[in-house]
């Protein structure tokens, strides 16, 4: 699937960065281009791609200092300085554009949602979201922006592709230390998932093509990014038990959202060397992501590389239903609560679009 990228504020651009290397490492070319955006001079000097430094006027290129509505504010005003500079590289060969931001912060917590809009808006490609969840352990002002930022950007973009910052975190591990880590991780799924709507078609069995991902993510809301990998055998009928293992430990322990496996739809992608994908494996894992996910809409196919392993590369959509995601939501309007020291409303949010968050735009 032809990308464009958009890195709004520290983290989006990070990420962004991580992407784009990652998609020139192994050759994809699903990444056709790459902006950054933010209110922080400083945090654009180290990105590879064009930037735009928005809100001069207000923050005199200092950052919103972690004030999410102050960050949607600048990009309102802002939003024809980003688009003028999209002009041109939003070319008929591009299938859509992500909107890359940290959920917790100022700038991309408030700007990507009014982004991703202005983006609906202009054009017909689908927009969608890559949004960071803070750590459990990150201040209270991170849930509050999280959770709004997350609400609101989910109904903006055609869908919102979670990541929480605690899922790829190793034990002991501080966050601020893995983030580096936590990027690499999101890059190899994103990467693979775009890449795979690439595929010359001919060389596998069942190549995967750009409107299985829209599809997938049709339903809108949140979804999920799963991704494991594992040895192969030189023969595709040694590796059937290797095809649904792989595939389990990407929904259940390799996930962006760990925990959220109830999804209204699935893409199930198998990658590695055409001899070595056995047919029966896939069959099998797909019927596995039916089941644990109950939904009736898994799709599924190849991804060709020359590889002497095998991975799975699951992506779950419209999992707003998962435990986690109710976890967090909680945590915020609680964070929210607090914040508003209305001590009578503790009565958390039940839903993840819940009232109990206020709107940022
Ligand atoms: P902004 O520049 O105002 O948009 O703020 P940030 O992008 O720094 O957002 C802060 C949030 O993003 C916090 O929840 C951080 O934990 C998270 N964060 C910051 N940098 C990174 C990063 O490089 N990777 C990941 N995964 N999370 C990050």
């Amino acid at each position: 699937m032809k990308t464009l990228l958009i890195g709004v504020g520290q983290a989006g651009g990070k990420l962004t960065r991580e992407l784009v290397d990652y998609d020139n490492r192994m050759g994809f070319g699903a990444v056709r281009g790459a902006v950054g955006v933010n209110t922080a001079a400083a945090d654009l000097r180290d990105l590879p791609f064009e930037t735009v430094l928005v809100g001069r006027d207000r923050v005199n290129g200092q950052g919103v200092g972690g004030d999410s509505e102050l960050g949607a504010d600048v990009m309102e005003t802002h939003t024809r300085e980003v688009l003028a500079t999209l002009e041109g590289r939003i070319t008929a060969g591009i299938e859509s554009i992500f909107v890359v931001a940290g959920l917790g912060g100022g700038t991309g917590s408030g700007g990507a949602p009014v982004l991703a809009r202005e983006l609906a808006r202009v054009y017909d490609v689908p927009v969608y979201g890559l949004g960071i969840l803070p750590g459990r352990d990150e201040g209270s002002m991170y849930q509050v922006n999280a959770g709004r930022s997350l609400k609101t950007f989910a109904r903006e973009a055609d869908a919102l592709v979670l990541v929480d910052n605690d899922a790829f975190r190793s034990v002991g591990e501080s966050l601020t230390g893995g983030f580096d880590a936590i990027n690499r991780e999101v890059a190899k799924r994103a990467g693979l998932l775009l890449a795979a709507g690439e595929t010359v078609e001919g060389v596998g069995e069942s190549v995967v093509d750009s409107s299985e991902i829209i599809n997938t993510l049709r339903s809108g809301g949140i979804a999920a990014l799963g991704y494991a990998a594992a040895e192969a055998a030189p023969e595709a009928g040694e590796n059937i038990n290797t095809v649904v293992s792989t595939t389990r430990q990407a929904v259940l322990t390799g996930s962006s959202l760990p925990d959220a496996t109830d999804a209204d739809a699935a893409l199930l992608i198998v990658a590695g060397d055409p001899d070595a994908v056995p047919r029966k494996g896939v069959e099998r894992a797909r019927k596995w992501v039916e089941e644990e996910t109950g939904s009736l809409q898994v799709r599924g196919g190849d991804f060709p590389l020359s590889s002497g392993r095998l991975a799975a590369v699951v992506l779950l959509g419209g999992v707003e239903r998962s435990e986690r995601l109710q976890s967090f939501i909680d945590r915020a309007s609680e964070a929210q609560q607090s914040e508003k020291s209305d001590e009578s409303a503790a009565d958390p949010a039940a839903e993840w679009a819940s009232d109990d968050l206020d709107d940022l735009v």
